[in-house]
């Protein structure tokens, strides 16, 4: 007897709904995903208890007739796409066809929809996957879904549910994304009716990013603008005052698609590499635009994945137009008063009365931006964190690095300096780390090479020899001289000119370890910039060295003629400054 059956149609959107619904977030997306299909300029959603009670998506957009609104609920039914040709040219959020009904098979599901030729709409009702009833119905042009219930007929996946305020956080989180990834269209989120995020729909990104973040951190971002041969680049990007300790407020959107891309992800890290400290991550809004054959969609069951080809490329476009933003603005970390208020706010470790009036609270470790996280009580815990960690905040300037006359050396460690505004407090290796870092990479790629008289004879594993033969052409123009000895063993017979004797061998299997864990994505940028900041670290002069007062004077003058001198290339401060006002203030003058 045959043990092979076909699964019927019911069951099949069971495991589907497993699949695509994972909680009411999922809900969210893919119902507001197809009101930006169907074209919508505004879309209002409403949450009940976090969306466990009720999730409801109302649109402008297309509509549907009475024959669509049938097919709509079966498996695979989608007016997006008509054969597997089509797949390399999505232009649509949806187009598998498995949203509606796997949302119906888990949930009590009513959608009221009508065309805006048609004189009236229907309304269709259906309960774990069973359609009850079409009917027709009065309403305007456009499509109302609302999801009762959901998940009352799969206990195990209903008890998997966190609590509605978080529920209800992640739903919002996703919806300031989609408002990020669309600013043409206008989204309103409201809590058991009460309108607690609104994005305008101006079609200006700046705008939607406000409605956000606020206009408080938006001030401190930059505009991102590049673009090369069908790639374009467009975006907001903090400045390192407001780096972040998690990624959460890096958001990523490909061709209006708020996605997970790792390869663009790891970029704009890369970006800011030099620029923060290590564990702090920037806050980053970045819309790629990519001509669709060069994306795949299809990667992920909840298309929260897509892929890229051409990865460096994009990696390194991505790259270059962060920091081009970031070079016109210099950061100098300056000595700060911290407002008394926010210390005591944080004493008392607690939020004012007047702002606690939300209806949930969010976990922004796990949620990102969310919009009705009131500004004000996100700026207090920023500023807090900022004080907590060393009470010196990153002060942006447009200036560089002014006139210093050094004064003296303190511990050997630091230069003391004065400038025409108050006290300059440089950490002399950072400083130098970062001169001879722009050094590196400004004498141009063809980096010169000295021979090794005694070559270093390095026996790689198989996926160091991988990364090796895949990027001998960067080792090469960068001033190593690698010979094949034969197998897996290499002869290294010349290293970069500014690499200092006797640790040839260690940088260099410290280059291939960094690129065996970084895998396909790492770009050439990369590489010529983790080589310029690991030789730089290796020869600048160490904490704790004497240096003469024209050594001094030598420093600070390379250190001018920087791009970014204000940081090593780890991210760490290379100056702080104390101007004649904090003087004048600590004296009480
Ligand atoms: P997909 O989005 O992958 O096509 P869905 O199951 O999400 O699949 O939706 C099935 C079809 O129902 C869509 O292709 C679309 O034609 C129609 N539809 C769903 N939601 C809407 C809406 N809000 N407005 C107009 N049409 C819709
Ligand atoms: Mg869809």
């Amino acid at each position: 007897m045959a043990s092979i059956v076909i699964l019927d149609e019911f069951t099949a959107n069971q495991i589907a709904a497993g699949e695509v619904v994972e909680r009411p977030l999922s809900v969210v997306k893919e119902l507001v995903e197809n009101s930006l299909d169907a074209g919508a300029g505004r879309v209002v959603v409403n949450l009940e208890d976090g969306g466990l009670k009720a999730v409801s998506v109302a649109d402008d957009g297309c509509g549907m007739d009475e024959e669509d609104l049938r097919l709509a609920f079966q498996r695979h039914a989608t007016s997006k796409i008509k054969s597997a040709s089509d797949l390399g040219q999505i232009v649509t959020l949806g187009f598998r066809g498995e949203a509606l009904p796997s949302i119906a098979a888990v949930s009590r599901m009513s959608v009221t929809t009508r065309t805006h030729a048609a004189l009236t709409g229907a309304r269709a009702e259906v309960e774990g996957g069973s359609l009850l009833s079409v009917s027709p119905a009065g309403c305007p042009p456009g499509t109302s879904v609302s999801v009762r219930d959901l998940f009352f007929n799969t206990p195990a996946r209903r008890k998997t549910m966190k609590s509605p305020a978080t529920e209800g956080a992640l739903c919002g989180d996703v919806i300031s994304r989609l408002a990020m990834a669309r600013p043409a269209v206008s989204f309103e989120l409201r809590i058991k009716g009460r309108r607690v995020f609104y994005s305008p729909g101006t079609g200006n990104l700046t705008d939607a990013v406000t409605a956000v973040y606020g206009v408080h951190q938006v001030r401190e971002m930059v505009a991102v603008d590049a673009g090369e041969g069908g790639l374009m680049v467009s975006g907001l990007a903090g400045k390192p005052s407001l780096s972040r300790s998690t990624r959460s407020h890096i958001t990523i959107i490909v061709n209006g698609r708020y996605v997970r891309c790792p390869v663009v992800a790891g970029a704009v890290e890369e970006a800011y590499r030099t620029l923060l400290p290590q564990g702090r991550r920037p806050m980053v809004v970045l819309s790629l635009t990519v001509a669709p054959d060069l994306l795949d969609v299809n990667v992920h069951p909840a298309k929260l994945e897509v892929r890229l080809l051409e990865e460096e490329k994009v990696a390194g476009l991505v790259i270059g137009a962060i920091r081009e933003a970031l070079r016109q603005k210099t950061v100098i970390p300056s000595k700060t008063v911290v407002p008394s208020t926010v210390m005591e706010i944080r004493k008392k470790d607690e939020i004012p009365q007047n702002h606690a009036q939300i209806t949930f609270q969010v976990e922004p470790e796990e949620a990102g931006p969310v919009a009705w996280d009131i500004p004000l009580a996100e700026k207090i815990s920023d500023a807090a964190e900022q004080a907590g960690e060393e009470a010196v905040d990153y002060v942006s300037g447009t200036k560089g690095l002014p006139r210093l006359n050094v004064l003296a050396q303190l511990l050997p460690t630091y230069i003391l300096a004065g400038g025409e505004d108050g006290l300059y407090i440089i950490d002399q290796h950072a400083a130098h780390e970062r001169v001879l870092y722009e050094e590196f990479l400004s004498a141009g790629r063809a980096g010169a090479s000295q021979c090794l008289l005694v070559p270093v004879v390095l026996e790689l594993d198989y996926r160091e020899t991988a990364v090796l033969t895949e990027k001998v052409l960067w080792f090469n123009d960068a001033g190593f001289v690698i010979e094949h000895f034969g197998g897996n063993t290499f002869l290294l017979r010349g290293v970069p000119l500014q690499l200092p004797a006797g640790q040839e061998k260690e940088f260099f299997l410290d280059m291939l370890d960094y690129f065996k864990e970084r895998g396909p994505g790492a770009s050439r940028v990369e590489f010529y910039d983790r080589l310029a900041s690991s030789m730089a670290c290796r020869n600048a002069i160490k904490a704790g060295e004497k240096l003469s007062l024209s050594s001094m004077e030598a420093l600070l003058a390379r250190l001018t003629r920087t791009e970014t001198p204000y940081t090593c290339p780890h991210g760490r401060p290379t100056v702080i400054h104390l101007s004649y006002r904090d003087l004048e203030t600590r004296f009480k003058r």
